[in-house]
């Protein structure tokens, strides 16, 4: 046995289905020219898991555009043609907002056919990727609910209908991504790991929560520039999420300020921990990757520990994510057996 390896989610899209190195890319084509496009993009994401030796693979999020509103398009009561200009995660950046108009309601499954044709792939364990209610309140502009905690209950119980529905489709872990939990530290304590609850308590599949430093894109780059040599807020969100629900915390550690002891504070819970920094181009060797892991073995022991990136690579250049991918697989190898 060794230790088991995974990816946060997204990978790069491909030029010809989407415009690269983009957050907010447009396609590239439409109707079913686009459809099949994005299902030949899965299958090249997956393959490219399967050979870097990655265990638990997911679709490289190739059929939505970004990993909130490619989740809320689909909803009712949100008006993507209403869009306001805000700062999110407490004003990092600025973004085109859509605008809660009414109470939201799924009236049909999201991924479930992303998720099914993705399963009849591979035979590999399989992840999908739904961002957590936090982090959807933060990236969408609310006329219609009293505040923040009563929208991200409203979108909690959508969260959960649609986890119960991936588990009966043959999913084996569900990933909500909550990058706001990094950020709002009072709500994550009020209602934060409560909400995240909402989705998960009792669904038939594995599930998991990232909470990272986000994308490589200049905004995260500037903030955290400005979080100075020691990147402590995972002693302050990881203690919170140990009491959770969810099975595995999934977070940032390769190439950052993160101190490793931080994964102390992990309870009994998986770890996921970031072997492969998103926000540069260089590529790890596999005994940069070694040695990341060994860092974090010292504080959760190998049965515990999952080998993934920091975050998703959605943004990056396309080669040089398939480059990492590599090195991610091939240094969990060179790491000592459990
Ligand atoms: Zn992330």
């Amino acid at each position: 046995m060794r230790i088991p390896t995974t990816i946060a989610g997204s990978l790069p899209k491909p030029a010809w289905l989407a415009q690269t190195e983009k957050l907010w890319p447009e396609w590239q084509l439409a109707g079913a020219e686009l459809e099949e496009a994005k299902r030949d993009a899965v299958e090249l994401a997956i393959a490219a898991q399967a050979r870097a030796g990655i265990d638990t693979v997911t679709d490289g999020e190739q059929s939505r555009r970004h990993f909130v509103h490619g989740f809320l398009e689909s909803l009712e009561g949100i008006d993507f043609s209403k869009l306001v200009r805000k700062g999110i995660r407490a004003d990092r950046y600025q973004a085109d907002l859509p605008t809660i108009v009414g109470p939201v309601r799924r009236p049909q499954p999201v991924h479930l056919a992303d998720a099914r044709f993705a399963r009849s792939l591979t035979e590999r364990k399989l992840k999908v990727t739904i961002p957590g209610p936090m982090t959807i309140v933060d990236t969408l502009h609310d006329a219609h609910y009293a505040d923040r905690k009563t929208a991200a209950f409203a979108f909690a119980e959508i969260i959960r209908a649609e986890i119960e529905e991936l588990a009966a489709a043959g999913v084996d872990l569900v990933q909500l991504d909550e990058p706001s939990f990094n950020v709002y530290f009072d709500e994550l304590e009020d209602w934060g790991v409560d909400a995240l609850d909402a989705c998960v308590r009792g669904v038939a599949c594995e599930t998991a929560v990232h909470v990272c430093y986000g994308y490589g894109i200049k905004a995260n780059l500037d903030w955290k520039a400005s979080l100075g040599e020691d990147w402590d807020q995972y002693a302050i969100v990881l203690p919170l999420l140990a009491q959770s629900a969810v099975t595995e915390l999934a977070i940032e550690l390769a190439g950052s300020h993160v101190p490793p002891e931080v994964l102390a504070n992990t309870g009994d819970k998986r770890v996921a921990v970031g072997v492969i920094d998103v926000a540069s181009d260089v590529v790890e060797t596999p005994e940069d990757v070694q040695a990341t892991l060994e860092k974090a073995l010292k504080y959760v022991p190998p049965a515990r520990l999952v080998a993934s990136t920091n975050c998703g690579m959605a943004p990056m250049k396309r080669s040089i994510a398939y480059r990492k991918l590599a090195a991610l697989g091939a240094g969990t190898h060179l790491a000592a057996p459990v």
